[in-house]
């Protein structure tokens, strides 16, 4: 079992604490199906702050490369995630739902004694993540075989070959 950071949430948040460091790809159990590989690593800086309203908070950066798998050509594209979000502490459930939502609502996250600092941040880069991801400029076109002729297998062949 690694190393699993945790911070108490409202604690953190008071003392005006402050934490780092670089988290590889892999560790991210479910990134794992929308990842072409456990290649990169990104970076995180949390921090204990208050919002505007005075409610304890996080604020929650996150930064760095994953390889994603193009849904148009199936090969492997770098993405680049960038994120800087506030996290508002919640007491209980309760207090979330109550929450009118809305465009400008913040973010509200259950605080706790032990908050898994990797899930806070595997939630910040699943919400990210595009949801078909596709190079700027693909450059696959539909296969044809060797007479010219577009083959009716070649999608099927391209989602069979992108299987691991
Ligand atoms: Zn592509």
């Amino acid at each position: 079992m690694s190393h699993e950071p945790v911070i108490d949430g409202f604690e953190f948040a008071s003392a005006g604490a402050k934490q780092q460091g670089v988290l590889p790809a892999g560790d991210f159990p479910r990134l794992r199906d929308m990842l072409a590989s456990d290649a990169g690593e990104v970076a995180y800086e949390i921090e204990g702050v208050y919002d505007e309203r005075g409610r304890p908070a996080l604020r929650l950066r996150v930064g760095g490369t994953l390889e994603l798998r193009c849904q148009r050509c199936l090969e492997p594209m770098p993405f680049e995630v960038q994120t800087d979000e506030m996290l508002v502490l919640a007491g209980t459930l309760a207090e979330i739902s109550a929450e009118p939502a809305g465009a400008h609502a913040p973010d509200r996250v259950l605080g706790g004694k032990e908050m898994p600092v990797r899930e806070l941040v595997e939630d910040e880069i699943i919400l990210a993540l595009p949801y078909a991801p596709r190079h700027e400029s693909c450059t696959a076109r539909p296969s044809r075989d060797a007479d010219g002729k577009t083959s009716p297998f070649a999608g099927l062949r391209g989602l069979m070959g992108g299987k691991h």
